[in-house]
């Protein structure tokens, strides 16, 4: 079975990949000739990936999935949540975010925090949202140089290390897409 994954995070691909039995055969928006960004401009998390998995189907015709994940501390009422990854500016930068996010939270001393992903799929006939939710705390300066985005910073809950200082495998086990992956993963079982 072929699903197009819409993205164009090569880490993120990884990460999927991994996840995925081998029956289903993943396309990324580059295989599939899509190389604009797809719009992101709801104001939930759910529906930008909805609309990003609808963007596919629309113009490409391809049965797909989008996720999208935001990063909700506690301290700042929820904060960046849908806005992550636009946090310190249209730029898109992960040290950009990481460093207004450290920045924000340098007075307080609740650092709790969770990633929330959501995967869309959208197939011909049907359209469905899986949810993942990883708990942890925001640490105070950046460790580790695996993954990308906000893992220098995010230590997840039961770990000392931040995910960025745990192995892909590791992270895969436990993190937010992992879990909103299994879910789409039962759903095809
Ligand atoms: P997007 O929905 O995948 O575009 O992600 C929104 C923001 O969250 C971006 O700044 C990403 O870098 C960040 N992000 C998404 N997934 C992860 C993750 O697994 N770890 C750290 N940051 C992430």
């Amino acid at each position: 079975m072929k699903l197009v994954f819409a993205t164009h995070n090569q880490n993120k691909l990884k990460e999927v990949q991994a996840l995925l039995p081998k029956y289903i055969e993943i396309l990324s928006l580059d295989d599939i000739g899509c190389t604009e960004d797809i719009p992101e401009e709801e104001d939930t998390i759910a529906g930008n990936a909805m609309a990003k998995a609808n963007y596919v189907k629309q113009h490409y015709g391809y049965d797909c999935f989008a996720d999208d994940t935001g990063l909700e501390v506690s301290a700042l009422g929820g904060a960046p949540g849908v806005y992550s990854a636009r946090y310190a500016g249209p730029q898109k930068n992960d040290q950009d975010n990481v460093n207004k996010l450290l920045d924000e939270l340098k007075d307080h001393h609740d650092r709790s925090a969770r990633f929330k992903t959501v995967i869309a799929l959208n197939l011909d006939r049907e359209k469905i949202l899986f949810l993942g939710i990883a708990e942890g705390a925001i640490t105070t300066k950046p460790q580790g140089d695996n993954g990308f985005g906000y893992d220098p910073v995010f230590q997840p809950e039961g770990y000392q290390e931040t995910f960025a200082e745990l192995p892909l495998s590791e992270k895969n086990k436990i993190s937010h897409r992992a879990k909103a992956m299994k879910a789409l993963i039962e759903y095809f079982k």
